[in-house]
């Protein structure tokens, strides 16, 4: 099965081939537990394990590394700002390693309940300090660094390529910098590790070879990903945000320190948006997790499904209605395919030499199936074509049954499993009175021409479950 992936080194569509035959190493950045993930960052999960699948079902074996942020880094790129993790400790009340573990478990649920596959290994980066400091070692013994008083840098005017993965122009970067630049020489220079201030005991810092500190934010990636899989992985995996500084401070490090390249191929993940600030972020305040989609009737995997409807490097934008309606759509997927599936059950527990040969009609949709996933692992397509299948009455239920049951390898729906219904849409007096006040603000501001404020009453309708459907004819609203 051939795979063709989007590689940002060099942004261009490229045939997947791994540096070693049969085995590929895949590093994913993860999560930063100081807060819970929200759906944004379950969105890259959910796709990177899409990409995992799609290799396993290629005959790959998938070395695949997710690690988990625990150290506190500081709330800006520009290692500068508050520390996360200290933050999370102070609003909670707890220590910043009862946050860390809390976080990290919730993580680990709702990896389970995405139907996620566990990786090879989670390595924690407070688990690696050591690989850390000799990281920062090896690039000051040849030469990479330099030191300010607040900590150990990585000088980027040594490192002639720094700009070219982001498609930076640095003379104009570097020139016009409004940044407080500190005693950093160049605003793209980085920490690899930071001094503890004078007179403050952290809640987390090490020992080291340059005195008390904690490892700057990128070093962590480069050390346990050149640990755990080699100096060179075949797929390197994050979000679109990650591409500008932290990837590409990723590639300056390791690059530098190893003399090899860092990773073949570099898969980035588009966003989840939301209709109204446009960004899901845990600064922006629209901050959904998914519990709350959980507490409001949805299954995680009606987000699965969500997810699946949108290619991994287009947007996907949430709204209560868009995931209402892509619940509904794969809940009447998973009633239709219910009988293939048991009349395939049923023929692979009868006669065994039934499971042996595809016909030429199934080795036809095979065939589209894999084409689909090989073309930059495409999921719309490839749940589409389960979709057009499931409607296929020119095959048998059985016949049927057999692809699909195969195909839930790559598309994780768990499609054996029986979801329980939607909770009934109730809806009370006081909650209906409550409704039509807010239903008549909104008309009463779009006929005003007030649309912030409109969209502000939206909002609080959003809040109560409910959606707006505006048409020619009207408005109305649903509950959902
Ligand atoms: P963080 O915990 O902020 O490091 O993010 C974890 C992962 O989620 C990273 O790969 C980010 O690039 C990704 N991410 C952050 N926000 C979003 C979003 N709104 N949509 C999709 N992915 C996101
Ligand atoms: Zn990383």
């Amino acid at each position: 099965m051939k795979i063709t992936l989007h590689n940002t080194l060099g942004r261009k569509l490229q045939e997947f081939k791994p540096l070693k035959p049969g085995v590929v190493g895949m590093y994913c950045c993860g999560p930063t537990v100081y807060h819970y993930a929200h759906i944004g960052n379950l969105r890259t999960y959910v796709n990177e394990d899409f990409l995992r699948r799609t290799l396993e079902y290629a005959g790959y074996e998938v070395n695949h590394v997710v690690n988990i942020t625990d150290v506190g880094h500081l709330t800006s790129d520009s290692d500068q700002g508050d520390d996360k993790m200290e933050k999370g400790a102070a609003r909670e009340g707890r220590t910043v390693w009862e946050i860390a573990e809390h976080y990290t478990q919730a993580f680990f649920q709702d990896w389970k309940r995405l139907n996620l596959v566990q990786p090879k290994a989670w390595p924690r980066a407070t688990g690696y300090i050591s690989q850390q400091i000799e990281l920062v070692q090896i690039l000051e013994t040849k030469g990479f660094t330099y030191r300010t008083a607040d900590g150990i840098y990585f000088d980027t005017e040594k490192f002639a390529r720094y700009g070219d993965f982001a498609g930076i122009k640095l003379d104009d970067l570097r020139a016009g910098a409004r940044v407080e630049l500190g005693d950093k020489k160049s605003p793209t220079d980085f920490a690899l590790w930071k001094f503890s201030p004078e007179g403050v005991q952290r809640a987390m810092e090490w020992e080291s070879p340059w005195g008390i500190g904690f490892p700057g934010w990128h070093a962590e990636c480069s050390a346990m990903s050149n640990s755990l899989i080699g100096p060179t992985l075949d797929i390197h995996c994050g979000g679109t945000d990650h591409i500008r500084i932290h990837h590409t401070n990723e590639i300056a490090q390791s690059e530098c320190a190893h003399g090899q390249p860092f990773a073949r191929y570099w898969v980035h993940n588009e966003f989840l948006k939301t209709e109204s600030s446009g960004k899901m972020s845990k600064s922006s305040g629209e901050f959904l997790t998914l519990q709350v989609l959980v507490d409001r009737g949805f299954d995680a995997l009606d987000y699965r499904y969500f997810c699946a409807t949108a290619h991994y490097r287009k947007f996907l934008t949430f709204s209560w209605e868009n995931i209402a309606a892509s619940r509904d759509a794969h809940r009447a997927f998973r009633r239709r395919i219910a009988p293939l599936l048991s009349a395939w059950a049923g023929v692979r527990s009868g006669e065994l030499d039934a499971a042996s040969d595809l016909s030429a009609a199934q080795k036809d949709w095979q065939k589209r199936f894999e084409e689909a996933l090989g073309q930059d692992v495409n999921i719309p397509k490839a749940l589409g074509l389960a979709q057009s299948l499931a409607r296929e009455e020119a095959l048998s239920e059985s016949e049927r049954g057999r692809l699909l049951a195969d195909w839930d390898r790559v598309l994780g729906l768990d499609l054996g499993r029986e979801l329980p219904d939607p909770p009934p849409v109730e809806v009370s007096e006081s909650e209906r009175l409550d409704i039509e006040r807010l239903f008549a603000a909104r008309a009463a501001a779009r006929a005003a021409k007030d649309w912030a404020e409109a969209d502000r009453v939206r909002a609080e309708l959003a809040e109560l479950s409910v959606v707006v459907v505006d048409t020619p004819e009207g408005s109305s609203w649903k509950k959902i």
